[in-house]
């Protein structure tokens, strides 16, 4: 077997696509006209698949504040945080994450790949034990394997299999590294992190949560599902990204536990590698201001993320298990799912073809996240497309 043999059934799955005259993966925005319009590929579309929730990419504010930092500070750092990249303003945002989070300190890296892989293999060596939900993110899953602690599953979003797991650990469970998400990627389900933080307290472990598409859209302050569910306290480390509600790239950990400083020095994901650009960082700070200042930018995001999903549910979509702003609609036949991406994009609609194996369910997936920049006609033109679909109709209705 060469070297590349391993490649060749991906290889397959792009050659049969191109055939059929269909790049979902590798799709080319060639203008971004707006937070929720652009031209791919050739079509001019609503942006239903970008993970934009408050819309925050064109943001005046946003971006009045990325190009000052651009003119003041540069294009890049050109260093990593540890030797020449770290900048006033990457030691002000840390500063303000944590205020926002109401943490005793945070740490700001690259991407939020990297600050979920990063902790996860830091925090979790060999002898040590991680108990994850199945569902977990690939950052998470290859931070979990590279710090080669053992890695154990517990079943997607079920409180009691975690604490069946965390028992038979008997005096290990205290040291157990539980990592949980707020809102899962793939079907918009919330974690239940009440029954989770109450197991966790009930057997211990030290709990670990990726709030990568729940910051800015739950809790009073838009802290996320630990502070919807008001388990704050019971959380050791929150993890997510500036890549989505923040509308830039980059990462972030935050915590009340002092040991977060001490674990900084010891991340190679935040050592090996540049720090954020100046502009990201001033934008992403201008996004986190704006997040405690508007939270009707919240209410419009919910607004918009109830429509779609009771508009899909009422026309039979198996759709997730509640309203979120991730909406995804399960197609089992990737034939189907295929020509319903196709048939989305000739209608003027771009949404998220997931298939197998990034996929919970095996399934194939049309996921659409909402934003709060999408207009009420504009969902209404999303759920239009979707209407002339033929796909699997089955799912429950209410
Ligand atoms: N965690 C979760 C749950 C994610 O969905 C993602 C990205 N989709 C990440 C982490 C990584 O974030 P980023 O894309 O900003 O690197």
């Amino acid at each position: 077997m060469s070297l590349f043999d391993k490649f060749k059934p991906i290889a397959d799955v792009r050659n049969e696509l191109n055939r059929l005259g269909v790049t979902p993966f590798g799709a080319i925005t060639e203008q971004i006209l707006s937070a929720t319009e652009g031209i791919v590929n050739g079509h001019r579309v609503i942006l239903a698949g970008t993970n934009n929730y408050l819309g925050l990419t064109f943001d005046p504010e946003c971006i009045a504040a990325a190009k000052k930092a651009l003119d003041e500070q540069g294009t890049g750092t050109t260093g990593s945080r540890m030797a020449n990249g770290t900048y006033a303003a990457h030691a002000a945002l840390e500063q303000e994450l944590a205020d926002f989070f109401d943490c005793r300190s945070a740490i700001v890296f690259s991407t939020g790949y990297l600050a979920t892989m990063g902790m996860g293999s830091t925090l979790a060596g060999p002898g040590d034990v991680i108990l994850l939900d199945a569902d977990c993110h690939a950052s998470i899953y290859d931070g979990c394997r590279l710090g080669g602690a053992e890695v154990i599953r517990f079943k997607h979003n079920d409180p009691s299999d975690l604490e069946k797991r965390l028992r038979r650990l008997g005096d290990r469970a205290a040291d157990t590294l539980i990592i949980a998400e707020g809102i899962y990627s793939m079907l918009g389900d919330r974690a239940p992190l009440a029954e989770i933080a109450a197991v966790k307290r009930e057997c211990g472990g030290v709990l670990l949560i990726d709030e990568a598409h729940s910051l800015g859209m739950l809790g009073k302050n838009g802290r996320g599902v630990a502070e919807e569910d008001g388990i704050e306290s019971d959380v050791d480390f929150i993890v997510g990204t500036f890549s989505k509600s923040l509308g830039a790239t980059g990462g972030y950990c935050v915590s009340r536990r002092p040991e977060l400083e001490q674990v900084r020095f010891a991340i190679r994901a935040y050592i090996f590698t540049a720090s954020p650009s100046p502009s990201v960082i001033a934008s992403t700070r201008a996004a986190l201001r704006i997040i405690s200042q508007r939270p009707e930018l919240r209410e419009k995001l919910w607004k918009n993320a109830h429509r779609l999903y009771n508009g899909l549910k009422s026309m039979g979509f198996r759709i997730g298990p509640e309203p979120s702003p991730v909406v995804a609609t399960t197609v089992d036949d990737r034939d189907q799912a295929i020509a319903a991406w196709n048939e989305l994009m000739n209608r003027g609609i771009y949404v998220n073809l997931v298939m197998p194996p990034a996929t919970p369910t095996g399934d194939c997936l049309l996921r659409c996240s909402v934003s709060a920049a999408h207009t009420s006609e504009q969902i209404e033109r999303i759920l239009e497309a979707f209407d002339s679909l033929e796909i699997n109709r089955d799912g429950q209705q209410e």
